[in-house]
C-alpha cells in the first residue's frame, strides 16, 4: 500500500503544521521501485517558502512544547510505537517496494526503528541532570536539562525509517521541535510513518516533514530558526553539513560513509567467520554503513577462510524483495548499479583475483541487480579496499599475523566499524583497544549497537562529537543550566 497522503497525481506530501501539503519548489525526481523498475510516485522538492513555513511552525509549536510535562510529551511517543508495531508489515513491504531490500531486511530495519522510540520514552528519567547538596558551604547545586529549539534531521536513503527514528523520537521526547528532510530517492516510508505520526497526535507544529533534494538541505543548514542538525550520509556530504552548519552558528553532528574491515586469525573457526562474514557483506545488497568490505585474514587460515567465503557467496540467492527465500535484494538505482560495476573492473584492472562474480546473476523483474562478488589476493592499496563501493562486494587480504591485521585497518580514512573473528582473549583485548574504528564486534559479522547505546564512527566516517542513538542524543538534544542556592539564615 502507497501511503494515503500522495496527491491524485501521486506526488509525495509535506506534513507541515498538522496538515499535508504539496512542496512548492521547482524540481522533483521520480520514485522507482528498484526491483522492477516500476514508477511510484514522483517527490516535489521543497522551495525556501516551504522551508520557511515548515521553520515558523515548529519554532511556534516549541515555544509550549518546551514547558508541556514531560509525561505528556511522551504520550505521543508510546502511541506511535503501538502504531508502528501494528503496521510493521505493510511499512516492511513499502521499503522493500521503494528501496530493494529484502522483507526480512525490512522488518529488522522498522524493529531496530521502533527500540528507539522505546528509548525516547524513557525521557523522564534519561533527563535528568543532577544534583548536589552541599556544593559550597550553604550552597546546593543542580543541573537543569533544557530543549534548545527546532532540529533538523537528514537522512540516507539507504536506512529510511529507522535513521528517521534515530533522531526523531528523541529530539521531541527531549522539548525540541522536529523538521525531517529524508533521501528523495526512497521518501514513501517516511511519508507513512509521518501519516501514524499524525495519528499518534502530537501537537501542530512540533514534527514536521520536508520533502527535497540538495537545495531544501542548505536552506534548512542556513536558517536562522534551526539550532541544530542531525545527519546520516555520505562522507563528503557529511563534511559539508558538518562545515556549513556549524558556520551558521548550529550544533551538528554527521555521520559520513564507512569501509569496514573484518580480521579473521588463526584461531577462529573459519566456517563461522566466513558465514558471518560473507552475511554481513550481502546484507541489503552491500548498501550499510556497517557492511564489512575488506576481510583480513592471518596466513595460516587464508585459504581455508576463502574456500568457505567462496562457497557461501555462491549460495546467495539474488531476487525480489518480497520473493521467498532471497537474500540480496536490488540495487538502489541503475546508476549506483552502474558503480558496482565500475569498481568490480577496477578490481580487476588493479590485479585482484575475481573468486565470485555477482555480475553473472540474472534475475528477470526489470530491476537492478548483482550478486555477492568476492576479490582473492587484494591489497590494501587497490581501490575495492579502499573506496566505499556501497555494494556487495569483499576483498579478501592476506597478511602474516594478527599486528599486520590491525595496520591494514587502522590505514583506513574511516572509522566505522570493524570485527574481530578469533578465540583469542588476548587478540580481542588489543582489538577493542588498539582498532580505531566506532563500533567494534567480536565473533560476530556486523556490529550494530542497540539503541541504549550511541552509534560510534571515528575519522572520516563522523564528523561532531555526541553521536546518534543512546546518551549522545540527550546531550545533543539538550544544554545543562547549572542552579546554584544560597538560602541565608534570615532571623
Ligand atoms: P548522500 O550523502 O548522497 O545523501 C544523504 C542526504 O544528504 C540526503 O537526504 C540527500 O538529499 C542529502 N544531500 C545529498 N547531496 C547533497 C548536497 N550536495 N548538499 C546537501 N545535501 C545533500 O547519502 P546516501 O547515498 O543517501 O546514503 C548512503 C551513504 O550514507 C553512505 O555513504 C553510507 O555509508 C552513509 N551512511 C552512514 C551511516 C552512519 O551511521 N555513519 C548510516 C547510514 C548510511
Amino acid at each position: 500500500m502507497l501511503p494515503t497522503s500522495l496527491t491524485d497525481d501521486g506526488e509525495v506530501q509535506n506534513y507541515v503544521n498538522g496538515s499535508w501539503r504539496t512542496p512548492t519548489g521547482a524540481d522533483g525526481q521520480a520514485v522507482t521501485d528498484p526491483g522492477t523498475g516500476e514508477r511510484l510516485a514522483t517527490v516535489p522538492f521543497s522551495g525556501g517558502e516551504d522551508v520557511d513555513e515548515a521553520v515558523a511552525a515548529a519554532n511556534a509549536a516549541f515555544e509550549e512544547w518546551r514547558s508541556t510535562a514531560v509525561e505528556d510529551r511522551i504520550q505521543p511517543l508510546f502511541r506511535l510505537k503501538t502504531l508502528l508495531e501494528e503496521h510493521i508489515e505493510e511499512l516492511a513491504e513499502l521499503l522493500v517496494r521503494e528501496h530493494g531490500k529484502t522483507r526480512a531486511e525490512a522488518r529488522g530495519e522498522l524493529r531496530r526503528g521502533i527500540e528507539n522510540v522505546e528509548v525516547a520514552c524513557g525521557i523522564p528519567k534519561m533527563m535528568q541532570a543532577g544534583t548536589l547538596a552541599h556544593a559550597a558551604p550553604e550552597i546546593d547545586e543542580s543541573a537543569v536539562r533544557e530543549p534548545l529549539g527546532t532540529f533538523v534531521g537528514i537522512t540516507p536513503f539507504n536506512f529510511p525509517a529507522m535513521i528517521t527514528l534515530w533522531f526523531l523520537p528523541h529530539a521531541v521526547a527531549t522539548g525540541n521541535a522536529f523538521v525531517l528532510k529524508p533521501s528523495e530517492q526512497d521518501p514513501l516510508v517516511v511519508a507513512r510513518i509521518f501519516e501514524l505520526i499524525e495519528a499518534a497526535d502530537f501537537p501542530d507544529g512540533v514534527v514536521q516533514l520536508v520533502n527535497g533534494g540538495p537545495d531544501t538541505v542548505d536552506a534548512l543548514l542556513e536558517h536562522n530558526g534551526v539550532e541544530g542538525v542531525s545527519f546520516v550520509g555520505s562522507t563528503p556530504i557529511a563534511r559539508h553539513i558538518y562545515q556549513t552548519a556549524a558556520a551558521h552558528d548550529k550544533r551538528v553532528q554527521a555521520q559520513g560513509g564507512a569501509k569496514n574491515h573484518v580480521i579473521v586469525t588463526e584461531s577462529a573457526d573459519p566456517a563461522y567467520a566466513a558465514e558471518k562474514t560473507v552475511a554481513s557483506g550481502c546484507a541489503c545488497a552491500g548498501e550499510r554503513c556497517l557492511s564489512n568490505d575488506v576481510v583480513v585474514i592471518e596466513d595460516a587460515v587464508y585459504d581455508e577462510v576463502v574456500e568457505h567465503m567462496v562457497r557461501e557467496a555462491r549460495a546467495q540467492t539474488v531476487g525480489y524483495g518480497l520473493e521467498d527465500g532471497v537474500d540480496i535484494g536490488a540495487i538502489i538505482s541503475p546508476e549506483h548499479l552502474d558503480t558496482i560495476h565500475g569498481y568490480i573492473e577496477t578490481g580487476l584492472e588493479e590485479g585482484a583475483e575475481l573468486l565470485v562474480d555477482g555480475r553473472e546473476v540474472s534475475v528477470d523483474r526489470g530491476g537492478n541487480y548483482v550478486g555477492m562478488t568476492l576479490f582473492g589476493d587484494a591489497t590494501p592499496e587497490m581501490t575495492i579496499a579502499r573506496e566505499e563501493h556501497f555494494g556487495p562486494i569483499q576483498a579478501l587480504v592476506r597478511v602474516a599475523d594478527f599486528d599486520e591485521a590491525v595496520e591494514v585497518v587502522n590505514h583506513s580514512e574511516y572509522g566505522n566499524a570493524a570485527s574481530l573473528f578469533t578465540d583469542s582473549g588476548h587478540k580481542a583485548t588489543r582489538f577493542k583497544h588498539e582498532v580505531q574504528a566506532g563500533n567494534l564486534g567480536v565473533n560476530l559479522g556486523t556490529a550494530a549497537p542497540m539503541a541504549f547505546f550511541s552509534f560510534g564512527g571515528r575519522k572520516d566516517s563522523f564528523f561532531g562529537d555526541l553521536h546518534a542513538q543512546g546518551e549522545d542524543m540527550i546531550n545533543f538534544y539538550t544544554d545543562k543550566t547549572s542552579y546554584i542556592e544560597r538560602w541565608p539564615d534570615q532571623g
